[in-house]
């Protein structure tokens, strides 16, 4: 039975995040080595519980080496990008010889003095098993892509979808492609196309240009018999890289041209609808008022500029400020202040409080919000997930929150406004979340998700509308609010770039 390495450090990097990211942020998401490892992630629905499947599927034996991953945040210390990647090294030199090595990674990992973390795993990963082991990754769609991990694979294989609900699948073909090298019939040759084009994480939507047109043919070449994969990279610009930006990876049965062709064709597409690149959503007050106007609810506000799920501290005060200044009523809002919880916690359920909420952690994401209301409610924060998708990826099933407390603020006529405040920045992945609040999501009429297209997963099927929004923060979608040192320029929509 072949013997396949399986392992990966996963983490997004917002480079302008203010904090590091250390050993402590993945050994409190996701930190699992050997036997554990398998033990934690078959039957999930992440990209390595998909290659768990395919392994079983087709006779392969998963040797386990090391997983991490970390919520999206702050560049990653030297210390803990090398201690992760050691590790993972030294178990692979531990097993060898194995058949084939299956990482699973995101793209857009920056640790301190490292702004290719992708390219230089899979570069230290080849160089101990050698050129003709088949070396294959996974990657985040959000990933940007270097040279260097397309040199060093022999396949690299993207989420095809944002949200990303094809996690498993993706595994699986990994895996599949695994299977077709180690048979002897399929020898792989990847090319890489990089359009000047820079997308903020609103606008890597794959439902809407400028990249659904891109998978659209994609999918076409792909029923070609000579294409094994094509991976349309949204990538990420709140990390800023060399690398960083909009690109497609193709890979073919031996055919180098073809795979450069089709790059290049996909590539033209992304490029040729770079005006929707442009699109950062309404300002904030036209957002609340037409919220408030809706004739129904729930009206999912996108708080795009604090979006967790891209590094962001998820306690941006910007729409909550404009939804008590406007009076709204039957709203509900998550902010991360673990000062403001410790507050309600010391005052108890039923109090009437008044504190300074969110707005902490940097400068980016607005200033404190004063606040007045009743604790109506104190948990510690842990809830089931009950959908499918990246979130589940990240934080497995079991989520916590921390120590959470419900404030009900606002005019006095009564609560109007929730305030749900937790301890640890959660993404707005699964209704559960404001269900184990006390809160029904159907039943509110505003409902404030710190994400940019990733809450659509869960809250697109309740949403009477959904306004995506232009705040401040780390994952602001106007991409003029940030200053690139690395990036290569010209790159649209921050330059003019000639067609
Ligand atoms: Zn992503």
């Amino acid at each position: 039975m072949p013997r396949i390495a399986i392992g990966g450090i996963v983490h997004e990097t917002n480079t302008f995040a203010p904090e590091r990211t250390g050993l402590a942020a993945f050994a409190q998401q996701s930190l699992c080595e050997g036997d554990e490892l398998l033990r934690r992630m078959r039957d999930t629905p992440t990209a390595l519980g998909g290659a768990l499947e395919g392994f079983a599927r087709a006779g392969m034996q998963a040797v386990p080496l090391l997983y991490a991953a970390a919520t999206p945040s702050g560049i990653v210390t030297h210390e803990a990008y090398e201690t992760l990647l050691a590790d993972l090294l030294s178990r692979l030199s531990a097993m060898l010889p194995v058949d084939g090595v299956l990482l699973i990674l995101h793209g857009a990992m920056v640790a301190d003095g490292q702004d290719d973390c992708e390219g230089d795993i899979l570069q230290r990963v080849r160089a101990i098993v050698g050129p003709h082991c088949p070396l294959i990754a996974t990657l985040d769609m959000h990933g940007n892509v270097s040279p260097a991990m397309v040199a060093a694979a022999d396949a690299l294989v993207a989420f095809d979808q944002n949200p990303h609900l094809d996690t498993f699948e993706r595994g699986l073909e990994a895996a599949a492609i695994m299977q077709r090298m180690l048979a002897g019939g399929l020898h792989t040759t990847t090319a890489l196309a990089r359009p000047p084009l820079l997308l903020s994480a609103l606008t890597t939507w794959t439902e809407q240009p400028p990249l659904r047109p891109v998978h659209e043919r994609a999918q076409q070449w792909e029923r070609d018999p000579h294409v094994v994969n094509v991976s349309v990279m949204g990538g990420f610009a709140y990390a800023d890289t060399p690398y960083s930006g909009v690109s497609v990876i193709v890979t073919t049965d031996g055919e180098p041209a073809l795979a450069q062709q089709i790059a290049d064709e996909l590539a033209g597409i992304a490029w040729a609808h770079r005006d929707a690149a442009a699109y950062t959503g309404l300002p904030v007050d036209e957002a609340v008022q037409r919220a408030m106007a809706a004739s129904r609810g729930p009206v999912i506000l996108a708080d795009v500029g604090d979006n967790i799920g891209g590094g962001s501290p998820g306690d941006g005060t910007a729409l909550l400020r404009a939804l008590l200044d406007a009076g709204a009523q039957a709203a509900a809002v998550i902010l991360t202040d673990p000062q403001a919880v410790e507050r309600a916690v010391q005052a108890g359920t039923g109090a009437d409080v008044e504190m300074l909420v969110g707005g902490k952690c940097d400068t980016w994401h607005g200033e404190p919000v004063w606040v007045r209301g009743r604790v109506e409610r104190l948990t510690d924060g842990h809830y089931a997930v009950a959908g499918n998708d990246h979130f589940a990826q990240l934080y497995g099933r079991e989520v916590n929150m921390g120590r959470c407390a419900v404030l009900s603020c606002g005019q006095a006529q009564g609560a109007v406004v929730r305030v749900v405040l937790n301890e640890r920045k959660t993404p707005p992945g699964d209704l559960a979340q404001l269900r184990s609040q006390g809160i029904t999501p159907e039943e509110q009429k505003i409902i404030v998700v710190k994400s940019a297209v990733a809450f659509r997963g869960a809250y697109q099927p309740i949403a009477a509308w959904i306004f995506e929004v232009d705040t401040p923060g780390l994952c602001a979608a106007d991409l003029r609010r940030f200053t690139y040192h690395k990036m290569p320029r010209p790159i649209f929509p921050l330059d003019t770039v000639g067609a």
